[in-house]
């Protein structure tokens, strides 16, 4: 490839991109980061400075940039061929992850179908529902049409997937064009809705849900939620038994459970996902992100024989499920991902995070010394710390202070490349980083936060 000049490619991508979840005003204001090169836990810029990658390029990245074995596979495959189409016809690649899928996946996930990314899984996930009960038992169940989700919820950016999420930032200007959703309470223990303490409160928000279902079980097709961690709202951690008390109370109400393991799924958490830590089997499971290692765009939504068999009938009765992507079960996709799975089950990744994880836990204790750290949240690899003015109110920032903004720019500065949610400080590292280079990431963390919000 022809190499330009880095003043160049900055004019160019203030002149002719326009960047998701970015206001463009302030962005050309600032000194743009453009990537050039990968190389493990390392991003390497146009300039040729390098870069820790503390959110695996937006919880993706997981054996690290620029693996050799994930790139041969991806090779492999080109010479084969790059795409085939799954309507109708089948090709090696996704014949082969979807068994593994099903393999590695809770008990109960049987069936696997794919598209590109979170929100079309999601889509697919909440369409599959919806169609289940318009069919199942000669139309039975016809009213049950509606969905529950959580306060603070994130499930992607398409129309449907918004309807279920619950962050009014993102969500609220788009109200009108949304269809109608329960909300549940979220458990955001460090504000919590009901104003209770998690050492005293036994999950009281999960009795809200619990009438909430009650009230409205003739009429939900079924409970949407992000298991363990509300990723975007802010890496926000769910109690220990929360999640199993929700598929308790899905069962009891006859509501099907979708996970979205979007963000959590493929070791995120410190197992493989999120359910197994309280040994739940969702209904629906929706997979993207760390899917493919952060190599390429692929997800996947796994249903049960029961809602599968449901879409079974002569062609003449139209019970099929009438939805596709035109790049679904992409080849090239599919092996990155088997690449992927295979890659983690021989280095045995996950039981090398344990390490990792406890090393994360400890560094962040001394993070409360920091006059305006609120809030540390931790679940695996995934770390949330919110920031705040005065410890004692829990008084946030106002947004036009920028903090979170300010505290990833300095910690750019000083060689790691981080993404705040608003005042929550996130750290995603790459799963396969060394304990240097997490020391290194929480070092880096720490300086930028008191550089910008003092000691
Ligand atoms: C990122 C995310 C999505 C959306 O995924 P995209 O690939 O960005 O569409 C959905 N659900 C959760 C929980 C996510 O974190």
């Amino acid at each position: 490839m022809v190499k330009y000049d880095p003043s160049l490619l900055e004019q160019w991508d203030k002149q002719y991109v326009w960047h998701p979840f970015t206001q463009m005003r302030q962005y050309l204001r600032e000194k743009p980061l453009i990537i050039d090169r990968g190389e493990g836990s390392y991003l390497i810029d146009v300039e040729g400075n390098r870069y820790l990658d503390g959110i695996s390029s937006l919880w993706v990245t997981v054996h690290g940039h620029c693996h050799p074995e994930l790139n041969q596979a991806i090779r492999e495959q080109l010479d084969r061929i790059a795409h085939s189409t799954l309507l109708g016809i089948a090709n090696v690649p996704s014949i082969l992850l979807a068994k593994k899928l099903v393999e590695i996946t809770p008990p109960g996930l049987n069936k696997v179908f794919y598209s590109d990314n979170g929100a079309t899984a999601v889509e697919i996930a909440l369409k599959m529902a919806f169609q289940y009960w318009q069919q199942k038992d000669g139309g039975r169940y016809r009213n049950k049409t509606k969905f529950i989700s959580l306060v603070n919820a994130y499930h992607g950016d398409t129309i449907g997937s918004v309807s279920v999420g619950g962050i009014p930032l993102f969500h609220g200007i788009f109200k009108p064009l949304l269809f109608e959703c329960l909300h549940a309470p979220a458990p955001y223990c460090y504000r919590c809705s009901l104003g209770l303490i998690r050492e005293s409160c036994h999950m009281a928000c999960l009795d809200q849900l619990e009438e909430l279902m009650a009230g409205h079980c003739e009429e939900v097709a079924a409970l949407i939620i992000e298991p363990l961690v509300q990723g975007a709202a802010g890496m926000i951690t769910a109690p220990d038994g929360f999640l199993r008390r929700v598929r308790e109370l899905c069962t009891r109400y006859n509501i099907l459970l979708i996970a979205d393991e979007v963000a959590v799924g493929f070791g995120r958490t410190g197992r493989l996902f999120a359910c197994e830590h309280e040994e739940v089997a969702p209904d629906l499971m929706c997979l993207a992100k760390g899917i493919t290692g952060g190599y390429l765009p692929l997800a996947a939504t796994l249903a049960t024989d029961e809602i599968y068999e449901a879409f079974l009938g002569e062609p003449e009765e139209c019970k099929a499920f009438y939805h596709g992507h035109t790049y679904t079960g992409n080849p090239l996709a599919c092996v990155a991902a088997l690449a992927n799975i295979e890659l983690l089950e021989k280095t045995n990744l996950l039981a090398a995070l344990q390490t990792k994880i406890e090393l994360l836990r400890r560094g962040l204790e001394k993070f409360w010394q920091l006059p305006h750290v609120g809030d540390i949240r931790q679940r695996g690899m995934m770390v949330g710390i919110e920031l705040v003015v005065d410890k004692s109110t829990k008084e946030p920032y106002p947004m036009r202070e920028q903090i979170g903004h300010r505290v990833i720019l300095e910690a750019r500065r000083r060689g790691l490349v981080i993404r705040p949610l608003g005042n929550v400080i996130v750290l995603m590292p790459v799963l396969s980083m060394s304990c240097e280079e997490l020391q290194r990431v929480l070092e880096i963390t720490y300086e930028s936060i008191a550089a910008v919000t003092g000691r």
